[in-house]
């Protein structure tokens, strides 16, 4: 076929339009990839004729179940459960188990898709996977925590395995449930073995894996400052989200000495002019994580601080900015007013947080802006750095690990800078890492033909 007779970007994505009708996210996800990876193919016949991005935005398959459970008065509840196993051309399936009442197919198509994208980049051997189910554990007991998590693994337990899919916890998934699910896949299975990640050091965890995602994300936008001569030391920095990536991403601003004062929740966002400071940002941790608390509670504990209800922090200004809470929750106006106020770089803790206006509106204004699939990839390259150990029946040591984490940070960063460089001082960090994440997935999928 001639490179002339290929469909065009608006071809294309009026099929992934068609043939998945009411998934936004999705058709968001693939639209943000497609537009560069078309103007990259647009010589290069091979990935044309084997269709190849056409087929990295058709999962390789998604199992969707039914996860029954009792609640603690005795009522029996129904909710969905999924695992979207995207591709595994270069490794099993790798990628977290979300846990909220929004999460729906289309939500972890969105997920499963750009995990393919980030795993690559990494360069680690692990495939691009998600999963979940639109059970909301907030305001549910720890037992019933329990019974929803060994129910869900109960299904969930014969699609994965160590060499096959590993998932690993996301929104609402932490220790805790990792725990219940690995207890339950070990019983039902009589295997010990590495099947799932984020797990606690006493059964096979790997250290700095809670930090890493937030921390990884700060080393991201480290580099993008170092790579013009800047650095986070004395940048003030406002962040969205309070659980597991905004708090580690509020740590290792301070320590780089930074100064974040901004966190949030669906409730609203605290603001603390002051700055954040490790003993504060471990009273959040906490107060979010162990008693399950609200971050309103922040105003009242710590006096100079102030409570926003319903209004995410992207009007206060700010250095740089780390939207660190849940997909499409920056947009196009936030994009404006973070630009406006002089905020010359932001590094995504979250997976897809803006949207595709204020993605435009970032690239227009030639700010600093690296997507999730670069900048979260920490938290699932000590993931499967976690895999290794668990392969290897080995544990390395917190600085080992460290060490690693900055130079895989680093290594994503190169990779971005290769395809992004746009000359005149400005890198497309967006384009560098959809094409460095394609094209390592791409040249895989050519090997193997057509399966
Ligand atoms: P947590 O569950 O620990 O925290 C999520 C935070 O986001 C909470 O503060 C939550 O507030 C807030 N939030 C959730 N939904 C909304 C919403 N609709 N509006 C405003 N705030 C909201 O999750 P993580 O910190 O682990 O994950 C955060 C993001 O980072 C997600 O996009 C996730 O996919 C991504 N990510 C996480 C990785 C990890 O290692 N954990 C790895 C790579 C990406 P509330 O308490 O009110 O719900």
């Amino acid at each position: 076929m001639a490179v002339s007779d290929h469909v065009d970007l608006d071809g294309f994505m009026a099929g992934v339009n068609r043939r998945n009708p009411h998934q936004p996210e999705f058709v968001q996800a693939v639209q943000e990839v497609a537009q560069d990876i078309f103007e990259f193919i647009a010589d290069k016949e091979d990935y044309h004729e084997q269709q190849i991005l056409r087929r990295i935005a058709e999962p390789d398959r998604v199992v969707s179940f039914r996860v029954c459970w009792e609640d603690d008065t005795g009522c029996i509840r129904v909710q969905r459960g999924w695992r979207v196993q995207n591709n595994n051309a270069i490794g099993p399936y790798k990628g977290g188990l979300r846990f909220h009442s929004s999460v729906n197919e289309s939500v972890l198509k969105f997920l499963a898709f750009e995990q393919t994208f980030k795993n690559a980049l990494t360069g680690l051997p692990m495939g691009g996977g998600k999963g979940g189910s639109n059970f909301n554990p907030k305001g549910k007991s720890k037992r019933e925590i329990m019974r929803f998590c060994q129910s869900f693994m109960t299904e969930l337990y014969r699609h994965i395995g160590p060499d096959t899919d590993v998932p690993a916890g996301d929104i609402g998934v932490g220790a805790r449930e990792i725990g219940f699910m690995f207890g339950q896949y070990k019983r039902i299975t009589n295997q010990f073995e590495g099947v799932l990640t984020g797990k606690s050091l006493e059964f096979g965890g790997s250290m700095i894996r809670p930090e890493a995602t937030g921390y990884g994300a700060v080393y991201f936008l480290a580099n993008m400052l170092a790579a013009k001569d800047d650095e986070i030391s004395g940048k003030t920095a406002v962040i969205s989200g309070s659980g597991n990536v905004a708090t580690h991403a509020a740590e290792k601003i301070v320590q780089l000495g930074g100064k974040p004062v901004t966190l949030s929740d669906s409730g609203g966002f605290i603001h603390d002019p002051e700055g954040l400071t490790l003993a504060k940002i471990n009273w959040v941790k906490e107060h979010k994580t162990h008693r399950r608390g609200r971050i309103s509670d922040y105003a009242k504990e710590f006096t100079g601080s102030t409570f926003h209800e319903g209004e995410a922090p992207w009007n206060v200004p700010c250095d740089v900015a780390l939207p660190c809470a849940t997909q499409n929750e920056l947009h196009g106006d936030d994009a404006r007013a973070l630009v406006g106020n002089g905020c010359i770089a932001v590094s995504e803790g979250a997976n897809m947080p803006s949207d595709l206006e204020a993605v435009r509106v970032f690239k227009d204004a030639k700010i600093m802006f690296a997507p999730g699939k670069a900048a979260n990839a920490g938290g699932v390259a000590i993931s499967g750095l976690e895999m290794s150990q668990n392969s290897e029946r080995r544990s390395w040591s917190e600085e080992e690990l460290q060490i690693m984490l900055k130079d895989i940070m680093n290594g994503i960063h190169e990779r971005c800078l290769r395809f992004g460089d746009q000359g005149g001082g400005y890198i497309d960090y967006v384009k560098g890492a959809n094409i460095a994440g394609f094209k390592k997935v791409a040249d895989a999928m050519l090997a193997f033909g057509v399966v």
